[in-house]
């Protein structure tokens, strides 16, 4: 039980713990992603699916959504819930896209019919969603997304290409902004869901990262026809409803986390184990007082971050919304890139060792989260864009030009 818990939510917790302890699953024949974005195979899709219903049969996914829609209906289980699938060290949900970003934002914007269609196979990852937002040309600036939604009669005819599509391989379905008009930057787009999976005019093309890995994609729209009752809130409401979904993603939605171990506290305590067993000199490198002090530094930095967000749960403490989820994944994403290159740095000329080397320290696991780590301070706006958001929106300073 933690010490602010009611006595309710000390029984699910404790749900959560016996639950978890007792259907743990064994590990997969592979090694895992770190992260459900960098998932590229059907063999990880299939144990991670799995195993995600069987979270949400088990009422640890979903629980703050309201039981109409699939949900467990209790209003901050499911920080409880998140914060025990972290401390078990269980694999991560797949379908971060849908719970983290879909979700919330067809609970806000969608229609009954909407809700009660998509909700409850997305929590129990029946149907994978990703994000059609950024365009090679509209990243950053994803108001410029050219992506074309004509109408026709009850239908919309989709054209264009999108692009760093996380799970577009294993999605049935896509949130996705479309230009219905070029009278307005903003005026102009409409938000959709639209499918993915076996849809005639739809082409995912898988792209190969600088890890070698693939994840993301592309996805090209050739006369993708679909019904108006796919088109999520009024037509022209898209930027709205996309700062929906980028407040979510941002982290701004407590409780719509995906769960999972694999974060900021597993890595410090890798860099440690790491640092005691490298050789180094006639003992380890965890003799050097200077690589001690940097390791210190990365946990200085971890416990600020965890401080700050039980900052934010205080009401009156936090003075704009926007502050904490901004901040956080700036912080989070760039502390997590340290780190990875400190370990880099710890394995030395051996770091140069990749995954499929069976000589490579950790299996590999430090270069790859390097080279990870690049992606996360540019995945859902760049680490510059938050900070220009941070200083404009929040702090109140002069907007750049
Ligand atoms: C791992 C990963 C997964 C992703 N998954 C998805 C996904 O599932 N769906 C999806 O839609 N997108 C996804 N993205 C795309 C991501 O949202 C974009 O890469 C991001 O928004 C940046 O856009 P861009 O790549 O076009 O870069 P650009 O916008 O072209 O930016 C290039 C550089 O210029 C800088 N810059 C641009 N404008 C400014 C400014 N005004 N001030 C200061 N600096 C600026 C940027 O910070 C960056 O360093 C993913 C990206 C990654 C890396």
């Amino acid at each position: 039980m933690a010490k602010k818990d009611t006595p309710e939510q000390a029984e699910f917790r404790a749900h959560c713990r016996t639950w978890l302890e007792a259907n743990r699953p064994a590990p997969p024949r592979t090694k895992l992603p770190e992260l459900a974005i960098e998932v590229s195979s059907e063999e990880h899709r299939e144990y991670l699916c799995a195993w995600q219903k069987k979270c949400y049969e088990a009422g640890l996914v979903a629980c703050d959504y309201p039981s109409a829609y699939g949900g467990g209906g209790h209003q901050g289980f499911q920080r409880i819930a998140n914060m025990e699938m972290a401390r078990a060290n269980v694999p991560f949900l797949i379908n971060v896209i849908g719970l983290g970003m879909a979700a919330p934002t067809i609970l806000h914007h969608g229609t009954e019919e909407q809700k009660k269609r998509y909700l409850p196979p997305l929590f129990a990852a029946d149907e994978i969603w990703c994000q059609g937002f950024s365009e090679p040309g509209a990243g950053s600036d994803l108001a410029s997304a050219k992506t074309s939604a004509v109408r026709d009669g009850d239908n919309w005819i989709l054209n264009g290409h999108k692009v760093w599509t996380s799970l577009a391989t294993f999605a049935k379905w896509m949130i996705i902004i479309a230009r219905h008009s070029n009278e307005d930057k903003y005026k102009g787009l409409t938000y959709f869901i639209t499918p993915i999976a076996d849809t005639p005019g739809v082409t995912v093309r898988p792209l190969v990262k600088i890890t070698g890995g693939t994840g993301f994609n592309e996805v090209l729209f050739e006369d993708v026809v679909i019904p108006d009752a796919m088109r999520l809130d009024d037509v022209g409401k898209g930027w709205t409803v996309a700062m929906t979904t980028l407040l979510h993603e941002r982290g701004a939605a407590e409780g719509a986390g995906s769960g999972g171990g694999g974060g900021v506290e597993d890595r410090i305590a890798g860099l440690i184990e790491l640092a005691k067993k490298t050789p180094r000199g006639g003992g380890t490198a965890w003799d050097d007082a200077v690589l001690r002090d940097r390791i210190v530094q990365i946990a200085i930095r971890a416990a600020g971050l965890r401080q700050t967000a039980r900052r934010g749960r205080v009401e009156g403490l936090i003075e704009h919304p926007m502050r904490l989820p901004l901040q956080g994944k700036v912080v989070m994403t760039e502390l997590m890139q340290d780190a990875a290159e400190v370990g880099l740095e710890i394995t030395g000329a051996h770091g140069s060792l990749y995954v499929q080397d069976q000589r490579a320290p950790d299996g590999g696991e430090w270069p790859l989260a390097y080279l990870n780590s690049y992606g996360m301070t540019i995945a859902a706006g760049t680490s510059e864009i938050q900070r220009n958001i941070l200083g404009e929106r929040v702090l109140g300073m002069a907007k750049s030009k």
